[in-house]
C-alpha cells in the first residue's frame, strides 16, 4: 500500500469515528455532501439519463440571490455537487461557485458536466480558480464508452472528442491551479459493459495515467431500489432507453472493475467497494451497506428549491418556505418525519450507497483489503 492509500484510509477511519460521535451527540450524521441541481436545462440526450423527463420543460431555477442565502445557511461540508441538467448552461455558474466559496462552506465543489463545451469549461475553470484559489474545484466529466458507443448513448455526435478535450484542458490548467482537478464517471449499461477496460486504457493514454475513473451502475427506481414506501417513492426516476447489463455478465464486470482499480492511484476507494456491492445487490436483492446517509450525510436540492433526502424519494419541502435557510429546513418537523419514513429501503444509488461504505466498519475493512496487492480482494 502506498502512502497516498494509507493517508486516505487514515482520513476515512478518522471521519468514521468523528461521524459516529456526532451521530451520538446530535442524533444525526453531519452533512457531508449536498447535491445541488442548478438547472434542469441540458444540451445532451442521454439514453441512460435518470431525470430526462424533467429536462428542458421550464422547471424554474433558484435566483442568484436565493442561492446566496442558501450558501450562507448550509453547514460546512466536504463536497458540494453542482449538477443538473447541464450546469455549465447556467450563465452565472461562476457566481454560484463564488457564493459557496466565499462562505467557505465546501472543501471541494464538484461540477458534473457532459464536457460538451471545452472552451467554456476551460474559461470557467480559469475564472473560478483565479477568484477562489483555495476552494477545491473538481470537474466530473461523463464518458460512457469509446467514441462510437459514447456518442450513441449521449445522442450527440462528437461528444466523445469534446469530453476528452475538456478533460485534457482541465488537466493542463491544474498545473497552474493545484486545487483544480477532473475525473471521469462512466455509467455502466447494457451497451458499454464490455468496453470498461478499453475506455480506461484510452483515458490513461490520452489524458494521463493518473486519471481517476469512477463507475456507476445505470439507475432506475424500478430496478435499483427496494422497500421505499409507495407514498414517498419518486416514480419518474429512470432511464429513457437503457437497461442494466445482464446479470450473467456481473462476475466479468466485477473483474474488469478490479483490474481498473488495481492500476489506479489511489487504489483505496469507497466507490470501488460500492461498485462491487451494487452488482451484488442487484444480483441478490439484498442490502449490502445500510443507507445511513440519505437525509443525514447527504441531501438533494432541486433547481426550483425543492429538497429531498435522496433522488429516489419525493421532496418533502421547498426552501422558499424557509427563506432559503437550509439549516432551518433540514431540522424542520417535515425533514424529521421523512427521515422516519426511509428507514427500511436500500438501493444502488452511488451518492448514498457509495458514501454509506465509509460509514461502516465492514466498508473500511473492504477498502483496506482491496488496496492490498496479494490479499483476497473484496467480493
Ligand atoms: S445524463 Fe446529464 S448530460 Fe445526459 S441528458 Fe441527463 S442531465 Fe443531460
Ligand atoms: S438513497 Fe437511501 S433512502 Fe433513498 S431510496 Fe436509496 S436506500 Fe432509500
Amino acid at each position: 500500500m502506498n502512502s497516498l492509500d494509507l493517508q486516505i484510509l487514515g482520513q476515512t477511519a478518522k471521519r468514521y469515528f468523528h461521524n459516529r460521535r456526532e451521530k451520538r451527540r446530535t442524533g444525526l450524521y453531519p452533512l457531508d455532501m449536498l447535491i445541488l441541481y442548478v438547472t434542469m436545462r441540458c444540451n445532451a440526450k442521454c439514453d441512460h439519463c435518470f431525470c430526462w423527463e424533467d429536462l428542458n420543460i421550464g422547471i424554474p431555477e433558484m435566483s442568484l440571490e436565493q442561492i446566496e442565502s442558501l450558501a450562507g445557511s448550509v453547514p460546512p461540508m466536504r463536497t458540494l455537487i453542482l449538477t443538473g441538467g447541464e450546469p455549465t448552461l447556467r450563465a452565472d455558474l461562476p457566481e454560484v461557485f463564488s457564493a459557496f466559496a466565499r462562505h467557505g462552506k465546501a472543501e471541494t465543489i464538484m461540477v458534473n458536466t457532459n464536457g460538451l463545451k471545452p472552451d467554456l469549461i476551460e474559461s470557467l475553470a480559469r475564472r473560478m480558480k483565479s477568484e477562489h484559489p483555495g476552494t477545491g474545484l473538481d470537474f466530473q466529466i461523463s464518458i460512457d464508452g469509446l467514441e462510437e458507443t459514447h456518442d450513441r448513448i449521449r445522442g450527440v455526435p462528437g461528444n466523445f472528442r469534446k469530453a476528452i478535450s475538456s478533460l485534457q484542458r482541465v488537466f493542463e490548467l491544474a498545473r497552474e491551479f493545484p486545487a483544480l482537478s477532473a475525473h471521469v464517471l462512466t455509467v455502466i449499461t447494457e451497451l458499454n459493459h464490455r468496453e470498461l477496460v478499453a475506455l480506461n486504457d484510452h483515458l490513461r493514454e490520452h489524458v494521463g495515467p493518473q486519471i481517476i475513473h469512477g463507475f456507476e451502475l445505470v439507475r432506475d427506481v424500478e430496478t435499483s431500489a427496494w422497500g421505499i414506501p409507495e407514498e414517498i417513492r419518486e416514480k419518474g426516476v429512470g432511464p429513457k432507453a437503457m437497461n442494466m447489463p445482464p446479470v450473467e455478465e456481473f462476475d466479468r464486470i466485477a473483474e474488469d472493475l478490479k483490474t481498473i482499480q488495481r492500476r489506479s492511484t489511489p487504489r483505496v476507494s469507497s466507490f470501488h467497494i460500492h461498485n462491487l456491492a451494487q452488482l451484488e445487490m442487484v444480483r441478490t436483492q439484498r442490502e449490502q451497506y445500510p443507507c445511513v446517509t440519505a437525509g443525514q450525510a447527504v441531501g438533494v436540492i432541486y433547481s426550483n428549491g425543492d429538497v429531498a433526502h435522496c433522488e429516489f424519494t419525493l421532496p418533502f419541502a421547498n426552501l422558499g418556505k424557509f427563506d432559503f435557510d437550509f439549516e432551518k429546513l433540514w431540522h424542520s418537523p417535515a425533514a424529521n418525519e421523512r427521515r422516519g419514513q426511509i428507514r427500511s429501503c436500500f438501493c444502488t444509488h452511488g451518492c448514498f450507497h457509495g458514501k454509506a461504505v465509509e460509514y461502516s466498519l465492514k466498508g473500511l475493512r473492504e477498502m483496506a483489503r482491496a488496496s492490498l496487492p496479494g490479499l483476497r480482494s473484496a467480493k
